[in-house]
């Protein structure tokens, strides 16, 4: 299995300044029906009832791109593995440093993922749902849509501004809830534009899973390390 950590990729995120949006190598993505089911461990109080959040988190996403978050309520579950439930949990991290991780899995050599986990660090004693710049705290809901886009399949790009790309590495205060226009490009790559009127999936194409197939993991994670803060202003 293969892990690559936010680490890396920071060192390069200011570099290949306005080069699109990103997928990991193989494209890795959700196949038909192009949902996420999802369930969330509330087990840590960061101050606020965080399940409206995660669930507005979704619909940013799903205003644009054809894919679905399925909110299915709440689970015990509070670790990443494959175990058939894509959980959405607090995870004790350590304060300072990443803010939220994602975790997914796919099949090779199809590249279908399926199934993702996300936590948020439950030692950050800085969350906030205001949805306002608020000097030291982060926006739940922004990193909650960001680590989402790498469920979709989207790696880190590089940053534009304070709030574009939702797919660079790093977050100030202020909040990135939406998608740009680049975000959604990515994604839609995969899933095609949200409609109106969304037509009816196709039905999931059977995979073999088991026999004969590989199974990746492929991680991810927002990172904010304190001597950050400045450069992310301005
Ligand atoms: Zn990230």
């Amino acid at each position: 299995m293969v892990q690559f950590f936010c680490l890396i990729v920071l060192i390069a995120v200011f570099i290949p300044v306005g080069q699109g949006y990103q997928h990991y190598a193989n494209q890795p993505h959700w196949p038909p029906p192009e949902q996420m089911n999802y369930r969330i461990n509330p087990s840590h109080d960061p101050g606020f009832n965080e399940i409206p959040i995660i669930t507005a988190a979704a619909q940013s996403w799903e205003n644009s791109v054809d894919f679905d978050f399925n909110y299915l309520g709440t689970t015990g579950i509070a670790s990443s593995g494959v175990d058939g439930t894509n959980v959405i949990y607090w995870h004790a991290g350590g304060a300072g440093g990443v803010l939220g991780y994602c975790q997914f899995w796919y099949w090779t050599p199809s590249y279908e993922t399926f199934e993702a986990d996300i936590w948020f660090d439950s030692m950050d004693a800085w969350w906030d749902r205001s949805g306002t710049c608020s000097g030291l705290t982060f926006d739940l809901q922004s990193v909650c849509a960001h680590e989402m886009g790498h469920a979709l399949g989207l790696d880190h790009e590089a940053q534009e501004n304070n709030s574009c790309p939702l797919m660079q590495s790093l977050i100030g205060p202020c909040v990135s809830r939406d998608p740009c226009q680049d975000d959604i490009d990515g994604a839609t790559y995969f899933y095609g534009i949200a409609g109106p009127s969304p037509t009816p999936d196709p039905m999931p194409v059977t995979s073999p899973a088991g026999i004969g197939l590989t199974l990746l993991l492929l991680g991810s994670a927002m990172v904010f390390p304190l001597f950050k803060r400045k450069r992310e202003k301005r």
